[in-house]
């Protein structure tokens, strides 16, 4: 009891960033602890032939053994040849389904006679602990915080969804050739933001995580831990680097972010618009799967006989012809209207709005673009032939 109590003071006072070493076998410990403690947790399944996020209860819930090959308008599962639990890089969706969900009833109303009455809205989220969280996909969430809860405006629905938040995080040792986060500064390292960290060492004849706290609700759960995970020993800890800067070396893919403000505002009757207008479908994939957009729209419905009516708060996209809507019809009804303002926005107007890039590269929209379209291609193309119609137009769509 003793030894325990001391181990949690030295975990908690002195060096919170200390690293210990959880073995595979050891692993249901951590998902137990955080049930007790009242989290709900969330982590990656297999489902659909798509790694997804979901509940997770047992290490039977996990994609063990299972990774992800990804190119531009390609995904699919394979079998991996050991049982890593995080041996994937990232799937469809973000954990914005869960902190800025899809659909959010806000109000549901119903008529008796000639008055009505507004009911309660839903009620609060349990409180979650999000494991497996990837470098780029906390940068998105800060991101989002900042957006939706940091910014001038405050969207209580985020708000309350992000309170408590506990984060495991993962450190990448492999990465997709969509990824290109070290391009936007993002990963593959996790830098902060988290509560745990793991990164995951599989080789033969051992299945391990370096675990290391990054606040003091993350030390209070490794300080809980039985058995008591050992230090990791220097050997263990270059080990994980290596594994860490292993998914560095792989990540080709490039995003050339200098001077990318003005070079869009000065590319906006750039050729290259119209040549991806004629490639694109306006299906709104990449803002649907993008852990950082966060359009929505609202839509009101009633049912016939007029009694009950209910407001849906859902995910939009400047793809779509509706989005950019006004008296008289829309203002972005071309293709390449609508891709430019996608586009423009991420990686321009987000400096001015948010003093940030919008994109962390995930590499998520350009898997998912059912056409293949790359964000880093198109980026470098207008780099590559910095138009003769620079007109500029900063800001306007
Ligand atoms: S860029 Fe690709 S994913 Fe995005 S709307 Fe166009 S076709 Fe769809
Ligand atoms: S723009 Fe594409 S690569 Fe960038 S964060 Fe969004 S989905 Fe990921």
């Amino acid at each position: 009891m003793q030894a325990t109590q001391e181990r949690r003071t030295e975990i908690l006072m002195p060096d919170a960033v200390r690293q210990y070493v959880l073995e595979r076998r050891d692993f249901q410990r951590l998902l137990d602890l955080l049930i007790q403690r009242g989290y709900e947790v969330l982590g990656p399944t297999l489902r659909d032939g798509a790694i997804v996020y979901d509940v997770v209860k047992s290490l039977s819930d996990f994609p063990v053994g299972w990774t992800d090959e990804q190119q531009a308008g390609h995904y699919r599962v394979r079998r991996r040849n050991d049982e890593a639990l995080f041996g994937y890089t990232v799937g469809p969706q973000s954990w914005k389904k869960y902190l800025h969900p899809a659909e959010v009833r806000l109000l549901t109303a119903e008529r008796t006679g000639q008055t009505f009455r507004i009911l309660n809205n839903e009620p609060a989220p349990s409180r979650r602990a999000l494991l497996g969280v990837r470098a780029c996909e906390l940068a998105a969430i800060t991101l989002q915080d900042r957006i939706l809860q940091g910014d001038r405006y405050r969207d209580p629905i985020y708000a309350a969804r992000r309170q408590g938040v506990f984060i495991v995080a993962v450190n990448c040792t492999q990465a997709a050739p969509t990824c290109f986060c070290t391009s936007m500064g993002t990963g593959p390292r996790v830098r902060g933001g988290y509560d745990l960290v793991l990164t995951e060492l599989v080789g033969p004849g051992k299945h391990e995580f370096v675990i290391e706290a990054g606040s003091d609700a993350g030390a209070e759960v490794l300080a809980d831990l039985a058995p008591e995970p050992s230090v990791a020993t220097e050997t263990v800890r270059q080990e994980a680097a290596a594994a860490v800067e292993h998914a560095t070396s792989q990540i080709q893919r490039r995003l050339d972010t200098t001077g990318i403000r003005d070079l869009l505002y000065e590319g906006f009757d750039h050729p290259r618009w119209d040549n991806v207008a004629q490639r694109c479908l306006t299906c709104a994939n990449c803002t649907m799967v993008c852990p950082t957009c966060f359009c929505t729209t609202v839509e009101d419905v009633s049912d016939v006989t007029g009694t009950h009516a209910e407001r849906w708060r859902k995910w939009d996209s400047c793809f779509t012809q509706n989005f950019s809507y006004i008296h008289g019809g829309s203002i972005r009804s071309s293709v390449k209207s609508r891709y430019r303002q996608w586009m423009t926005h991420k990686l321009a107007f987000w400096i001015d709005q948010f003093g940030a890039s919008g994109c962390v590269g995930c590499g998520r929209c350009i898997t998912w673009c059912p056409v293949g379209i790359d964000i880093t291609e198109e980026v470098r193309a207008i780099r590559e032939s910095p138009a003769s119609s620079k007109k500029g137009n900063h800001g306007k769509p």
